[in-house]
């Protein structure tokens, strides 16, 4: 989702590159991109507004610190105003209670709100270790208690049966009573949707909220709906007083439009992002890595295209022809692809281009050692003669020592690099002409 958002930002992060700090004149075409991609994103006006002013003032005369550059730093106040407007800090589901903490789930027909009720359940017995009890208070859409039953066997919570005779209010205090009586620690209520907001609905939403007093009523609305979306949550929200909204189908085309604004419109926290159809398919929602991933995937593409222009496309093709037609991978087309990384920008530039979450998994330190390996491994080569290189295999105990002084490292980092090209030689022979041929050709081209 919002791949738009994030495609303009790189572009704008592109425009920007050799500036050395933010004005009034160079924001303006950034401010329009920002501007356009979120309506293309369907995020509602007044939202847009407010935060492009916000983004300006908060940019505005920012000096470029250290390596930033300033298209750099603009995504990061880009990235801080992101997460404020969808709320800042994630705010979790609230189930301090005397038990049965009651859920009551509510919003328009199929916007998953079944879906959703099974899902969370599933998550609160996985990993918070609860006992859940669902139920069904929809008694008008034939199915929907069945359709409940269902989804909550496959979590692997228990199920309150009702029937579509029985009035809702009845229903829940039945549930309520059958959840204190046998120590569940959550009771989600699944209710009726329409497919509008209307009187009736509202009227009897209202009144299990009043019998019920649940301590989480939880807004479930589909992401794809954009400003109707907003507009529904908003309406509920003026009758019902929502602790929360619920995403779904975030996983879908969604322009993502929704995700921005409601919080903003609704002043309701989004609490969970349903983000697949499966049963585990729902995650909490956190503001701050929503806009980390919104913006990250722009640096993953700014990074495909940084090694598209600096490959040496000639090297590349010149390695993919000779790997497929079967002659020998030696330590010249070793010490090429290694070249090929450095020209890259290196290993710490790539890895400043990943998502945060991805860079945190790869870790400061090892990065740092890596990039040392990589120099000294260079280092190594070129203390060969051209026949070492060309035909490693006579590279013996005498020939090692000579390369590691030459080189100023211990012998068992020789060893280790002529290790380290066997794996790649057959990794190349089991690759002749397949997928790293084809990999080799779409970088160079
Ligand atoms: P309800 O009428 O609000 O109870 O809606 P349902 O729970 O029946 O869901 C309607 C449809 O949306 C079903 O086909 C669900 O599988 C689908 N759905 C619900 N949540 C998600 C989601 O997060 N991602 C995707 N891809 N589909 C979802």
């Amino acid at each position: 989702m919002l791949n738009n958002l994030t495609q303009r930002l790189s572009r704008v992060v592109k425009t920007l590159k050799g500036e050395a700090r933010i004005t009034e004149s160079n924001i303006q075409d950034m401010l329009r991109e920002v501007r356009l991609a979120l309506l293309e994103a369907d995020v509602a006006l007044p939202v847009v507004r407010e935060f492009t002013a916000r983004v300006k003032e908060k940019a505005l005369g920012q000096d470029v610190v250290g390596s930033l550059t300033p298209g750099q730093a603009l995504v990061g106040v880009v990235q801080r105003e992101l997460a404020d407007l969808m709320g800042g800090d994630a705010v979790p589901i609230n189930l301090a209670t005397q038990p049965p903490a009651i859920v009551l789930m509510a919003g328009l027909q199929g916007a998953g709100k079944t879906t959703t009720t099974a899902k969370l359940a599933r998550l609160l017995t996985e990993r918070q270790k609860k006992k859940v009890l669902t139920v069904s208070c929809d008694v008008y859409r034939p199915a929907a208690i069945a359709q409940l039953q269902t989804v909550t066997a496959q979590a692997g919570a228990e199920f309150f049966p009702s029937s579509p005779d029985d009035k809702p209010l009845d229903i829940a205090r039945r549930a309520v009573e059958f959840a204190r009586s046998h120590h569940f620690d959550v009771l989600l209520v699944d209710t009726a949707g329409r497919l509008s907001v209307d009187e009736a609905m509202m009227r009897e939403i209202k009144e299990l909220h009043g019998a019920l007093k649940p301590i989480e009523t939880l807004f479930v609305v589909d992401a794809m709906q954009g400003q109707d979306a907003v507009n529904t949550a908003r309406a509920f929200h003026d009758t019902l007083p929502l602790t929360g909204i619920v995403l779904t189908k975030l996983d879908g085309d969604a322009r993502g439009g929704a995700a921005l604004s409601v919080r903003q419109v609704t002043g309701a926290p989004i609490k969970f992002a349903g983000v697949s159809e499966k049963i585990d398919g729902l995650e909490p929602f956190d503001p701050r890595r929503m806009a980390d991933r919104i913006l990250g995937m722009g640096d993953i593409l700014a990074l495909v295209e940084q090694a598209q222009r600096q490959v040496d496309v000639d090297a590349a093709q010149q390695l993919a022809a000779k790997v497929k037609s079967g002659a020998q991978f030696d330590l010249n087309d070793f010490l090429m692809q290694l070249q090929q990384m450095n020209k890259m920008g290196g290993l710490q530039s790539m890895l400043d281009k990943l998502p945060a979450d991805m860079q945190a998994k790869a870790g400061q330190a090892d990065m740092n050692r890596a990039e040392r390996d990589m120099r000294r491994m260079q280092g190594i080569i070129h203390s060969m003669t051209p026949q070492e290189r060309h035909k490693p295999d006579v590279i013996k105990a005498t020939r090692k020592r000579r390369i590691a002084a030459g080189a100023g490292v211990q012998v068992q980092e020789v060893n280790r690099l002529l290790k380290q090209y066997e794996q790649m030689r057959d990794m190349m022979k089991k690759m002749k002409g397949g997928k790293m041929f084809k990999m080799m050709q779409r970088m160079g081209g």
